[in-house]
Protein backbone atom coordinates (compact mmCIF):
# COMPACT_ATOMS: atom_id res chain seq x y z
CA UNK A 1 0.00 0.00 0.00
CA UNK A 2 1.66 3.37 -1.20
CA UNK A 3 0.86 6.34 0.51
CA UNK A 4 2.03 9.83 -0.96
CA UNK A 5 2.46 11.63 2.13
CA UNK A 6 2.19 15.90 1.72
CA UNK A 7 2.36 17.59 4.76
CA UNK A 8 2.17 21.16 3.24
CA UNK A 9 2.88 24.67 4.98
CA UNK A 10 2.31 26.44 8.58
CA UNK A 11 1.63 23.33 11.63
CA UNK A 12 1.02 20.73 7.98
CA UNK A 13 4.56 18.83 9.10
CA UNK A 14 3.70 19.02 12.36
CA UNK A 15 0.41 17.57 12.52
CA UNK A 16 2.15 15.07 9.90
CA UNK A 17 4.48 13.38 11.64
CA UNK A 18 2.35 12.47 14.48
CA UNK A 19 -0.37 11.11 11.99
CA UNK A 20 3.03 8.66 10.49
CA UNK A 21 4.06 7.46 14.14
CA UNK A 22 0.25 6.27 14.50
CA UNK A 23 0.24 4.73 11.02
CA UNK A 24 4.06 3.01 12.05
CA UNK A 25 2.76 1.23 15.28
CA UNK A 26 0.22 -0.47 13.60
CA UNK A 27 3.03 -2.79 12.12
CA UNK A 28 1.33 -3.15 8.28
CA UNK A 29 2.76 -2.76 5.09
CA UNK A 30 3.14 0.75 4.15
CA UNK A 31 5.41 2.40 1.66
CA UNK A 32 5.42 5.91 2.16
CA UNK A 33 6.60 8.86 -0.17
CA UNK A 34 7.01 12.16 0.66
CA UNK A 35 6.20 15.37 -1.50
CA UNK A 36 6.39 19.04 -1.16
CA UNK A 37 2.80 20.86 -1.61
CA UNK A 38 1.63 24.53 -1.12
CA UNK A 39 3.37 27.26 0.13
CA UNK A 40 6.43 25.02 0.58
CA UNK A 41 6.29 23.59 -3.17
CA UNK A 42 5.92 27.18 -4.42
CA UNK A 43 9.10 28.44 -2.38
CA UNK A 44 11.43 24.99 -3.59
CA UNK A 45 9.71 24.70 -6.95
CA UNK A 46 7.65 28.01 -7.38
CA UNK A 47 4.25 25.70 -7.87
CA UNK A 48 2.23 24.81 -4.94
CA UNK A 49 1.49 21.70 -7.13
CA UNK A 50 4.82 20.36 -8.79
CA UNK A 51 4.38 17.78 -11.65
CA UNK A 52 6.20 15.69 -9.01
CA UNK A 53 4.26 15.99 -6.29
CA UNK A 54 0.86 15.21 -9.12
CA UNK A 55 3.08 11.85 -9.86
CA UNK A 56 2.82 10.68 -6.88
CA UNK A 57 -0.50 11.39 -5.90
CA UNK A 58 -1.63 9.53 -8.69
CA UNK A 59 0.71 6.81 -8.10
CA UNK A 60 -0.21 6.14 -5.01
CA UNK A 61 -3.25 4.05 -2.99
CA UNK A 62 -4.22 6.92 -0.87
CA UNK A 63 -2.98 11.00 0.08
CA UNK A 64 -2.40 12.33 3.56
CA UNK A 65 -2.16 15.44 3.54
CA UNK A 66 -1.60 18.26 6.41
CA UNK A 67 -2.44 21.88 5.40
CA UNK A 68 -1.52 24.63 3.12
CA UNK A 69 -1.29 28.43 3.31
CA UNK A 70 0.54 31.07 5.01
CA UNK A 71 -0.42 34.81 4.84
CA UNK A 72 2.69 35.79 3.15
CA UNK A 73 1.61 34.39 -0.38
CA UNK A 74 -1.38 36.46 -0.21
CA UNK A 75 0.11 38.55 -3.02
CA UNK A 76 0.93 36.04 -5.33
CA UNK A 77 -1.38 35.53 -8.43
CA UNK A 78 -4.45 33.15 -8.07
CA UNK A 79 -2.92 30.28 -9.63
CA UNK A 80 0.23 30.33 -7.54
CA UNK A 81 -1.60 30.88 -4.36
CA UNK A 82 -0.89 27.36 -1.96
CA UNK A 83 -4.70 26.45 -1.90
CA UNK A 84 -4.58 25.84 -5.81
CA UNK A 85 -2.92 22.83 -4.84
CA UNK A 86 -5.90 21.24 -2.97
CA UNK A 87 -8.33 22.49 -6.13
CA UNK A 88 -5.50 20.91 -8.96
CA UNK A 89 -5.55 17.41 -6.81
CA UNK A 90 -9.59 17.18 -6.48
CA UNK A 91 -9.29 17.91 -10.06
CA UNK A 92 -6.79 15.53 -11.23
CA UNK A 93 -7.73 12.76 -8.93
CA UNK A 94 -11.43 13.01 -9.77
CA UNK A 95 -12.22 13.79 -5.53
CA UNK A 96 -15.60 14.36 -6.33
CA UNK A 97 -16.81 12.92 -2.83
CA UNK A 98 -16.03 14.97 0.56
CA UNK A 99 -16.64 13.13 3.65
CA UNK A 100 -16.56 15.81 7.11
CA UNK A 101 -18.08 13.71 10.25
CA UNK A 102 -18.94 16.14 12.87
CA UNK A 103 -18.45 13.90 16.04
CA UNK A 104 -18.93 15.08 19.58
CA UNK A 105 -16.76 13.13 21.74
CA UNK A 106 -18.41 12.35 25.23
CA UNK A 107 -15.29 14.03 26.91
CA UNK A 108 -14.98 17.29 24.78
CA UNK A 109 -19.15 18.81 24.96
CA UNK A 110 -18.00 21.96 27.17
CA UNK A 111 -15.71 22.57 24.06
CA UNK A 112 -18.71 22.93 21.99
CA UNK A 113 -20.86 27.01 21.89
CA UNK A 114 -24.02 24.78 21.91
CA UNK A 115 -25.46 23.34 25.40
CA UNK A 116 -23.93 19.77 26.28
CA UNK A 117 -27.19 18.16 25.85
CA UNK A 118 -28.03 19.07 22.63
CA UNK A 119 -24.59 18.06 21.15
CA UNK A 120 -22.98 15.21 24.08
CA UNK A 121 -23.26 12.26 21.22
CA UNK A 122 -23.41 13.85 18.13
CA UNK A 123 -22.82 11.98 14.94
CA UNK A 124 -23.80 13.81 11.75
CA UNK A 125 -21.58 12.69 8.40
CA UNK A 126 -21.86 15.65 5.79
CA UNK A 127 -20.90 14.34 2.10
CA UNK A 128 -20.30 17.64 0.06
CA UNK A 129 -19.97 17.51 -3.51
CA UNK A 130 -16.66 18.44 -4.37
CA UNK A 131 -16.42 19.49 -7.97
CA UNK A 132 -18.91 20.84 -9.61
CA UNK A 133 -21.79 23.90 -8.73
CA UNK A 134 -20.47 27.62 -8.76
CA UNK A 135 -16.81 27.06 -7.76
CA UNK A 136 -16.43 25.47 -10.93
CA UNK A 137 -19.31 26.21 -13.48
CA UNK A 138 -18.39 28.49 -16.57
CA UNK A 139 -19.08 30.86 -17.60
CA UNK A 140 -17.26 32.93 -14.94
CA UNK A 141 -15.71 36.80 -15.03
CA UNK A 142 -16.13 40.32 -14.59
CA UNK A 143 -17.61 42.68 -17.46
CA UNK A 144 -19.51 45.40 -18.23
CA UNK A 145 -23.65 44.86 -16.86
CA UNK A 146 -25.37 44.31 -19.83
CA UNK A 147 -29.13 44.73 -18.73
CA UNK A 148 -30.85 45.43 -15.85
CA UNK A 149 -31.34 48.86 -13.33
CA UNK A 150 -27.60 48.89 -13.44
CA UNK A 151 -26.64 48.16 -17.02
CA UNK A 152 -23.70 49.47 -18.21
CA UNK A 153 -21.83 49.23 -14.40
CA UNK A 154 -18.70 46.85 -13.76
CA UNK A 155 -20.04 43.36 -12.67
CA UNK A 156 -19.04 40.12 -11.68
CA UNK A 157 -20.73 36.93 -12.74
CA UNK A 158 -20.25 32.70 -11.59
CA UNK A 159 -22.22 29.91 -13.13
CA UNK A 160 -24.15 27.20 -10.61
CA UNK A 161 -24.56 24.05 -12.68
CA UNK A 162 -24.53 20.61 -12.26
CA UNK A 163 -25.11 17.64 -14.79
CA UNK A 164 -27.87 15.12 -13.81
CA UNK A 165 -24.32 12.11 -13.37
CA UNK A 166 -22.67 14.68 -11.19
CA UNK A 167 -25.88 14.73 -8.54
CA UNK A 168 -26.25 10.78 -9.19
CA UNK A 169 -22.86 9.63 -8.59
CA UNK A 170 -23.25 11.49 -5.60
CA UNK A 171 -26.06 10.53 -4.34
CA UNK A 172 -25.46 6.75 -4.48
CA UNK A 173 -21.96 7.50 -2.48
CA UNK A 174 -24.68 9.13 0.09
CA UNK A 175 -27.35 6.45 0.35
CA UNK A 176 -24.23 3.87 0.27
CA UNK A 177 -23.08 5.94 3.52
CA UNK A 178 -26.26 6.47 5.02
CA UNK A 179 -26.81 2.22 4.94
CA UNK A 180 -23.53 1.56 6.89
CA UNK A 181 -25.01 4.25 9.78
CA UNK A 182 -28.49 5.22 10.74
CA UNK A 183 -30.18 4.55 7.39
CA UNK A 184 -31.39 8.45 7.29
CA UNK A 185 -30.48 10.54 4.66
CA UNK A 186 -31.26 14.52 4.27
CA UNK A 187 -30.31 16.05 0.95
CA UNK A 188 -30.21 19.69 1.18
CA UNK A 189 -30.73 22.22 -1.55
CA UNK A 190 -32.47 25.59 -2.16
CA UNK A 191 -35.22 23.95 -4.76
CA UNK A 192 -37.75 27.02 -3.87
CA UNK A 193 -35.54 29.59 -5.62
CA UNK A 194 -33.00 27.54 -7.78
CA UNK A 195 -33.15 25.77 -11.09
CA UNK A 196 -30.16 23.99 -10.25
CA UNK A 197 -31.59 22.86 -6.49
CA UNK A 198 -34.90 21.63 -8.41
CA UNK A 199 -32.51 19.52 -11.26
CA UNK A 200 -30.74 18.24 -7.80
CA UNK A 201 -33.82 17.48 -6.00
CA UNK A 202 -35.16 15.29 -8.72
CA UNK A 203 -32.14 12.95 -9.39
CA UNK A 204 -31.58 12.40 -5.73
CA UNK A 205 -35.13 11.22 -5.36
CA UNK A 206 -34.57 9.40 -8.88
CA UNK A 207 -31.83 7.37 -7.09
CA UNK A 208 -33.90 7.15 -4.05
CA UNK A 209 -35.30 4.39 -6.09
CA UNK A 210 -32.37 2.03 -5.85
CA UNK A 211 -32.22 2.59 -1.73
CA UNK A 212 -35.73 1.98 -0.30
CA UNK A 213 -34.34 0.87 2.98
CA UNK A 214 -32.88 4.51 3.61
CA UNK A 215 -35.30 7.24 4.66
CA UNK A 216 -34.80 9.85 2.63
CA UNK A 217 -35.79 13.73 3.18
CA UNK A 218 -35.00 17.35 1.88
CA UNK A 219 -34.54 20.86 3.59
CA UNK A 220 -33.74 23.92 2.10
CA UNK A 221 -30.28 24.98 2.82
CA UNK A 222 -31.45 28.15 5.25
CA UNK A 223 -33.45 26.01 7.01
CA UNK A 224 -30.02 23.35 7.38
CA UNK A 225 -28.15 25.79 8.57
CA UNK A 226 -30.59 26.65 11.60
CA UNK A 227 -31.38 23.23 12.74
CA UNK A 228 -27.66 22.39 12.99
CA UNK A 229 -27.54 24.86 15.57
CA UNK A 230 -30.88 24.19 17.02
CA UNK A 231 -31.33 20.64 16.87
CA UNK A 232 -27.94 18.89 15.55
CA UNK A 233 -28.79 15.17 16.16
CA UNK A 234 -31.74 15.45 14.01
CA UNK A 235 -29.25 14.32 11.04
CA UNK A 236 -27.35 11.18 10.06
CA UNK A 237 -26.25 11.70 6.94
CA UNK A 238 -26.34 15.25 4.92
CA UNK A 239 -25.69 15.55 0.82
CA UNK A 240 -25.48 18.86 -0.39
CA UNK A 241 -23.67 20.42 -3.75
CA UNK A 242 -20.25 21.96 -3.24
CA UNK A 243 -20.81 25.38 -1.75
CA UNK A 244 -23.90 24.89 0.39
CA UNK A 245 -21.94 21.72 1.94
CA UNK A 246 -18.68 24.29 2.02
CA UNK A 247 -20.52 26.49 4.46
CA UNK A 248 -22.71 23.41 6.55
CA UNK A 249 -19.90 21.56 7.33
CA UNK A 250 -17.97 24.22 8.35
CA UNK A 251 -20.86 24.75 10.90
CA UNK A 252 -21.25 21.29 11.59
CA UNK A 253 -17.45 21.30 12.53
CA UNK A 254 -17.95 24.05 15.20
CA UNK A 255 -20.65 21.97 17.22
CA UNK A 256 -18.19 19.93 18.53
CA UNK A 257 -15.46 22.52 19.61
CA UNK A 258 -12.43 22.28 17.90
CA UNK A 259 -11.65 22.34 14.57
CA UNK A 260 -8.70 20.56 15.51
CA UNK A 261 -10.85 16.99 15.99
CA UNK A 262 -11.97 16.65 12.80
CA UNK A 263 -10.97 14.96 10.17
CA UNK A 264 -12.10 14.90 6.07
CA UNK A 265 -12.02 12.38 3.04
CA UNK A 266 -12.40 13.08 -0.08
CA UNK A 267 -13.00 10.02 -2.65
CA UNK A 268 -12.60 9.73 -6.59
CA UNK A 269 -15.15 6.44 -8.14
CA UNK A 270 -12.70 3.69 -7.45
CA UNK A 271 -12.53 4.40 -3.76
CA UNK A 272 -8.80 6.61 -4.10
CA UNK A 273 -8.94 9.24 -1.44
CA UNK A 274 -7.09 12.29 0.21
CA UNK A 275 -7.21 12.34 3.29
CA UNK A 276 -6.63 15.72 5.53
CA UNK A 277 -8.14 16.91 8.81
CA UNK A 278 -10.78 19.61 8.50
CA UNK A 279 -8.92 22.83 9.72
CA UNK A 280 -5.92 24.57 7.45
CA UNK A 281 -2.25 25.73 8.43
CA UNK A 282 -2.81 27.68 12.03
CA UNK A 283 0.26 30.02 10.90
CA UNK A 284 -0.67 31.69 14.44
CA UNK A 285 0.63 28.57 16.00
CA UNK A 286 3.07 26.92 13.67
CA UNK A 287 6.26 25.96 14.88
CA UNK A 288 5.19 26.05 18.69
CA UNK A 289 3.97 22.45 19.51
CA UNK A 290 0.46 23.74 20.07
CA UNK A 291 -1.46 22.12 16.92
CA UNK A 292 -3.82 19.06 17.90
CA UNK A 293 -2.55 16.26 15.39
CA UNK A 294 -6.09 14.16 16.59
CA UNK A 295 -7.97 15.62 13.16
CA UNK A 296 -4.74 14.31 11.37
CA UNK A 297 -4.96 10.77 12.99
CA UNK A 298 -8.10 10.14 12.55
CA UNK A 299 -7.80 11.45 9.01
CA UNK A 300 -5.42 8.09 8.38
CA UNK A 301 -7.79 5.98 10.22
CA UNK A 302 -10.62 7.40 7.61
CA UNK A 303 -7.71 6.46 4.81
CA UNK A 304 -7.43 2.77 6.45
CA UNK A 305 -10.90 2.17 6.52
CA UNK A 306 -12.05 3.91 3.17
CA UNK A 307 -8.94 3.60 0.87
CA UNK A 308 -7.07 0.40 2.15
CA UNK A 309 -9.67 -1.51 3.27
CA UNK A 310 -8.35 -2.19 6.63
CA UNK A 311 -11.44 -1.22 8.66
CA UNK A 312 -9.96 -3.02 12.02
CA UNK A 313 -6.91 -0.89 12.05
CA UNK A 314 -8.99 2.41 11.87
CA UNK A 315 -11.42 0.97 14.57
CA UNK A 316 -7.77 0.78 16.87
CA UNK A 317 -6.71 4.13 16.08
CA UNK A 318 -10.28 5.58 16.77
CA UNK A 319 -10.02 3.65 20.06
CA UNK A 320 -7.21 4.97 21.13
CA UNK A 321 -8.15 8.44 20.52
CA UNK A 322 -10.98 8.27 23.11
CA UNK A 323 -9.15 6.86 24.91
CA UNK A 324 -6.41 9.41 25.17
CA UNK A 325 -9.35 11.57 26.08
CA UNK A 326 -10.65 9.44 28.63
CA UNK A 327 -7.36 10.01 30.04
CA UNK A 328 -7.74 14.30 30.23
CA UNK A 329 -4.88 14.79 28.15
CA UNK A 330 -5.66 18.03 25.78
CA UNK A 331 -4.35 20.41 23.32
CA UNK A 332 -4.83 23.92 24.11
CA UNK A 333 -7.49 23.92 21.57
CA UNK A 334 -9.55 21.26 23.50
CA UNK A 335 -8.13 22.15 27.01
CA UNK A 336 -10.60 22.58 29.95
CA UNK A 337 -9.86 23.68 33.74
CA UNK A 338 -9.64 19.68 34.98
CA UNK A 339 -7.31 18.43 32.23
CA UNK A 340 -4.07 18.11 31.75
CA UNK A 341 -2.73 20.29 28.63
CA UNK A 342 0.06 18.79 26.14
CA UNK A 343 1.56 19.44 23.26
CA UNK A 344 1.40 18.23 19.29
CA UNK A 345 4.20 15.52 20.31
CA UNK A 346 2.76 14.51 23.43
CA UNK A 347 -0.41 13.74 22.59
CA UNK A 348 1.12 11.99 19.40
CA UNK A 349 3.05 9.80 22.18
CA UNK A 350 -0.03 9.26 23.90
CA UNK A 351 -2.11 8.02 21.11
CA UNK A 352 1.26 5.63 20.23
CA UNK A 353 1.21 4.52 23.39
CA UNK A 354 -2.69 3.49 23.43
CA UNK A 355 -2.31 1.43 20.63
CA UNK A 356 1.07 -0.11 22.06
CA UNK A 357 3.67 0.94 20.66
CA UNK A 358 7.14 2.74 22.32
CA UNK A 359 6.63 6.61 22.24
CA UNK A 360 9.56 8.94 22.30
CA UNK A 361 10.53 9.25 25.25
CA UNK A 362 10.13 5.65 26.50
CA UNK A 363 13.07 5.39 23.35
CA UNK A 364 14.55 8.31 25.08
CA UNK A 365 14.79 6.61 28.60
P1 LIG B 1 -7.11 27.66 10.11
O1 LIG B 1 -8.00 26.48 10.15
O2 LIG B 1 -5.72 27.44 9.71
O3 LIG B 1 -7.09 28.32 11.59
C1 LIG B 1 -8.27 28.84 12.21
C2 LIG B 1 -8.05 28.86 13.74
O4 LIG B 1 -8.08 27.52 14.22
C3 LIG B 1 -6.69 29.43 14.15
O5 LIG B 1 -6.84 30.13 15.36
C4 LIG B 1 -5.83 28.20 14.37
O6 LIG B 1 -4.80 28.39 15.33
C5 LIG B 1 -6.85 27.20 14.87
N1 LIG B 1 -6.50 25.83 14.50
C6 LIG B 1 -6.56 25.29 13.24
N2 LIG B 1 -6.11 24.03 13.27
C7 LIG B 1 -5.77 23.76 14.54
C8 LIG B 1 -5.23 22.61 15.19
N3 LIG B 1 -4.95 21.46 14.56
N4 LIG B 1 -4.99 22.69 16.52
C9 LIG B 1 -5.25 23.80 17.19
N5 LIG B 1 -5.77 24.92 16.65
C10 LIG B 1 -6.02 24.90 15.34
O7 LIG B 1 -7.83 28.75 9.21
P2 LIG B 1 -7.33 30.22 8.76
O8 LIG B 1 -6.60 30.87 9.89
O9 LIG B 1 -8.53 30.86 8.21
O10 LIG B 1 -6.33 29.96 7.58
C11 LIG B 1 -4.93 29.86 7.72
C12 LIG B 1 -4.32 29.42 6.40
O11 LIG B 1 -4.80 28.08 6.12
C13 LIG B 1 -4.77 30.27 5.21
O12 LIG B 1 -3.65 30.44 4.36
C14 LIG B 1 -5.85 29.44 4.55
O13 LIG B 1 -5.98 29.72 3.19
C15 LIG B 1 -5.35 28.06 4.79
N6 LIG B 1 -6.37 26.99 4.77
C16 LIG B 1 -5.97 25.80 4.26
C17 LIG B 1 -6.84 24.73 4.27
C18 LIG B 1 -6.33 23.42 3.76
O14 LIG B 1 -5.13 23.21 3.65
N7 LIG B 1 -7.20 22.45 3.47
C19 LIG B 1 -8.14 24.87 4.78
C20 LIG B 1 -8.50 26.10 5.32
C21 LIG B 1 -7.61 27.17 5.32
Amino acid sequence: MKIAILPGDGIGPEIMAQARRVLDVLDLRFEFEEAAVGGAAYDAHGHPLPEATLALAQAADAVLFGAVGDWKYDMLERALRPEQAILGLRRSLGLFANFRPAICYEQLTHASSLKPELVAGLDILIIRELTGDIYFGQPRGRRTSPDGAFAGAPEAFDTMRYTRPEVERIARVAFEAARKRAKRLTSVDKANVLETSQFWRDAVVAVHADYPDVQLDHMYVDNAAMQLVKEPKRFDVVVTGNMFGDILSDEAAMLTGSIGMLPSASLNASGKGLYEPSHGSAPDIAGKNAANPLATILSAAMMLRYSLDQAEAAARIESAVQHVLASGLRTADIWSAGTTKVGTVEMGDAVVAALGGTTKKAIKS
